[in-house]
């Protein structure tokens, strides 16, 4: 049986799941294993395959049901698994919504503040990991690319472990932490969370990195400090000519001009006159700035990129008659791991040690049970 824990070296994750779906009935089967359910008043049964239990909210209670027995309301109500392995299906009534298989357990408890239930995967670390790989990258990668991508969503899992510590979980479900569809339908990226088990990142102190990702850098990275406020030292800006081919490398943006000047004017105070004189648009951003500048005055990059919804902060500016073409590579904020990149490299026969050590400089992969071992030297 697994157990709930929130250590740094956890093996078993507390997963929010389908929150924002704001369930208030589903049911619960079990897929492979079986499992007991247990209530605040301890063991309150077993089942196992083809049974079907629903779970509804009703009057701040979850009212349990099977088929053919009412079993009454609580408060609290967990589905442990008692075999070696234990996987469970479960379809939202209310709203409606398509059947998602998940590995390990569930636990689900009430939610006062939005009258809806919540839905807790307490999940095997190797398993959730698998589902995130594909959650977040599909299942088109090659396979060495799997193993790299698996090793980050561990590493940022164990990194963020207390982001959503007041509701009483670790991670959620959607992009805010990691994607997480549940269990993963490709062998091949249950294999690269296998083959990679206990594998993370970390810095020169031995600390978990920061190890972002985003889709496609446009041929450079960017450092770290340009787009965020923190200097790490392990992103750093790097030249990257394995990408630019790939589909996210270019984008162009058409703005009427007399929008961009009114922008440009009245937001930042862009000299008008000379703006419209000079157009003030003669920019050209040959590698990765911070700036968008004329005279004194400074735009951040990523302002504009915020402001106009623009794939990236890397970009040109041509101007036409009555428009302004917004020339731009990448997509994503560019800190890290490019994984257009990433997977070409994977595509030419590069390791996924030997990629990531290109993206992040000077950091290190070790086994997480070691991160216990190097803390208690100090
Ligand atoms: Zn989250
Ligand atoms: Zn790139």
């Amino acid at each position: 049986m697994l157990i709930c824990t929130s250590s740094l070296k956890a093996e078993v994750l507390n997963i929010g799941i389908l929150a924002n779906k704001k369930v208030t009935s589903f049911i619960f089967s079990p897929q492979v294993g079986s499992y007991t359910i247990y209530t605040e008043n301890g063991k309150l049964t077993e089942v196992s395959i083809e049974d079907i239990i629903q779970l509804t909210f009703s009057n701040n209670q979850i009212v349990l049901k099977s088929l053919d027995k009412d079993y009454g309301t609580f408060k609290k109500v967990k589905f442990i698994g008692t075999s070696w392995r234990n996987s469970f299906k479960i379809k939202t009534h209310q709203p409606e919504g398509k059947l998602t298989f998940y590995e390990d357990n569930l636990l689900v408890s009430i939610n006062n503040y939005y009258n809806q239930l919540s839905l807790i995967n307490n999940v095997d670390i190797d398993n959730y990991v698998a589902g995130v790989v594909e959650s977040e990258v599909g299942r088109s990668p090659p396979p060495e690319y799997f193993k790299l991508q698996a090793i980050i969503c561990r590493t940022y899992a164990l990194k963020n472990i207390d982001r959503h510590q007041a509701e009483g979980f670790s991670l959620c479900d959607q992009v805010h932490c990691q994607a997480y569809n549940g269990q993963p339908k490709s062998n091949v990226i249950k294999n690269a969370a296998i083959e990679t088990k206990n594998v993370v990142i970390v810095d020169s102190d031995i600390n978990l990195i920061t190890a972002t990702f985003y889709s496609n850098c446009g041929g450079q990275t960017a450092n770290s400090e340009d787009v965020w406020s923190q200097n790490l030292y392990y992103l750093r800006s790097v030249t990257d000519t394995f990408c630019i081919k790939e589909n996210n490398a270019i984008w162009t943006k058409k703005i009427a001009k007399t929008d961009w000047i009114n922008y440009l004017t009245n937001k930042y105070n862009f000299p008008k006159l000379e703006t419209y004189e000079e157009c003030g648009l003669d920019y050209f951003q040959c590698r990765r700035e911070q700036l968008f500048e004329n005279q004194n005055i400074k735009i951040p990059l990523i302002d504009l990129r915020k402001d106009w919804n623009l794939k990236s902060a890397l970009f040109d500016v041509i101007t036409m008659d009555d428009d302004i073409i917004l020339q731009g590579k990448g997509y994503g904020h560019g800190v890290g791991l490019c994984q257009e990149g990433a997977m070409r490299m994977a595509k030419l026969g590069y390791s996924y040690a030997e990629i990531l050590h290109f993206y992040y400089k000077n950091v290190h992969m070790i086994d997480l049970h070691a991160l216990d071992f190097f803390k208690e030297d100090f």
